[in-house]
């Protein structure tokens, strides 16, 4: 009896540490999970071991690479032309989204995955429309175009988003109310975190603030956290696995108001969320997690502080984006793709061949 019972507990610890990394580059992930960090460049990462008084969620990926973030038009981009790079394989003009330089639409990794049977969502720490999450769902040569941005949303078949951004759906030139025209899509509308916490249904439309969340988590507290929780649970309903990306926005107007302390809370932010990410990916096995960022912001340096009790003092070298490389940090099946140099439009094609698309089917 008693050697049964071992070899029962001998084949669980196999299994619970198989599902640790699932190592097999032969198997695909299921689902993506995309990360973006805005404006997180590598001390803003570090920022966050040195605050959590020497730990960070985000450790756990072992494979590592560097994101080469310069726009078609420009050593730095910005987060237009940036997010539109990881969104859709393509480096277009600073202020883009979702278009080449020639201003031709172009598709995202979420369109793919939602033409290949997946769930799809995006949850962000800004207003939905903003320039992140838009490169992923719009398509427009100006960026702050938020009401025709917002009208995008309604073109596509995203099954959930989460954000702030309500005015751009309600309070319109064109006096339309997009709310309504979501519910008629069959959307349920969360207008609070409460109601995004009571959601059980498949397709959730979450305009948690007329504009932005507020500055800070202080404010918004653990928002995106929650949000990507009842995210990953709609989400993973869909058999056929599902594409998710995740934006943390206010680690980028951090850096570019100078200001340390707020900047370290969005990274603290952040990699929270990352470690809820990791664990379900963990036990999941069929999840690939990719944290990266669009650019660096501020020049940020860690000039002093103090690993015991979590003080940084912290210096910009600037208040915009900067041209460094950026970490990307990998998860799960097929995180090896993610390793050693790369260019911020790779991070698409590596998603795209992850998830084992039919290459032929490329933006036709
Ligand atoms: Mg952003
Ligand atoms: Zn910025």
């Amino acid at each position: 009896m008693r050697k049964i019972n071992y070899f029962i507990l001998g084949i669980f610890l196999f299994v619970s540490c198989q599902s640790v990394e699932p190592k097999n580059n032969e198997i695909q992930p299921k689902n993506i999970i995309l990360m973006i960090g805005d404006g997180m460049g590598l001390s803003q990462l570090y920022s966050g071991y040195i605050a959590n008084k020497g730990f960070l969620n985000a450790e756990r990926c072992k494979h590592i690479g560097l994101s080469k973030t310069h726009s078609a038009n420009s050593l730095i981009t910005d987060s237009g032309a940036g997010g539109t790079a990881i969104a859709c394989g393509y480096k277009t003009n600073n202020k883009f989204i979702g278009m080449t330089p020639d201003s031709i639409p172009v598709n995202s990794i979420l369109y793919y995955a939602e033409i290949n049977q997946k769930a799809t969502g995006l949850v962000a720490a800004s207003a939905i429309t903003h320039a992140t999450p838009a490169s992923f769902i719009a398509h427009n040569p100006v960026r702050y175009n938020y009401e025709s941005i917002a009208a995008d949303f309604l073109k596509t078949d995203i099954d959930l988003f989460i954000g702030g951004g309500l005015d751009h759906f309600t309070k319109r030139e064109d006096e339309k109310n997009l709310v309504d025209s979501l519910k008629a899509k069959g959307y349920e509308i969360a207008l609070n975190m409460d109601q995004v916490n009571a959601f059980t249904g498949k397709k959730l439309a979450g305009l948690l603030y007329d504009k932005h969340p507020p500055y800070s988590t202080e404010g918004r507290g653990d928002m995106l956290r929650q949000s990507t929780i009842k995210a990953i649970e709609t989400l993973s309903k869909n058999e056929d696995g599902f594409f998710l990306m995740v934006e943390a926005s206010q680690i980028d107007w951090a850096g570019h108001d100078n200001v340390s302390d707020t900047l370290v809370q969005e990274m603290i932010d952040f990699d929270n969320t990352i470690g809820t990410v990791l664990d379900f990916a963990a036990n999941n096995g069929e999840t690939l997690v990719i944290i990266t960022a669009d650019h660096e912001t501020g020049g940020y340096a860690i000039i002093d502080g103090n690993i015991e009790n979590g003080e940084i003092e912290g210096r910009f070298s600037h208040d915009d984006h900067t041209a460094v490389v950026v970490p990307v940090l990998a998860f799960g099946p097929q995180a090896e793709l993610f390793m050693g140099f790369m260019e911020n439009i790779d991070i698409f094609t590596k998603m795209y061949k992850a998830f084992g698309f039919d290459t032929e089917a490329l933006n036709k």
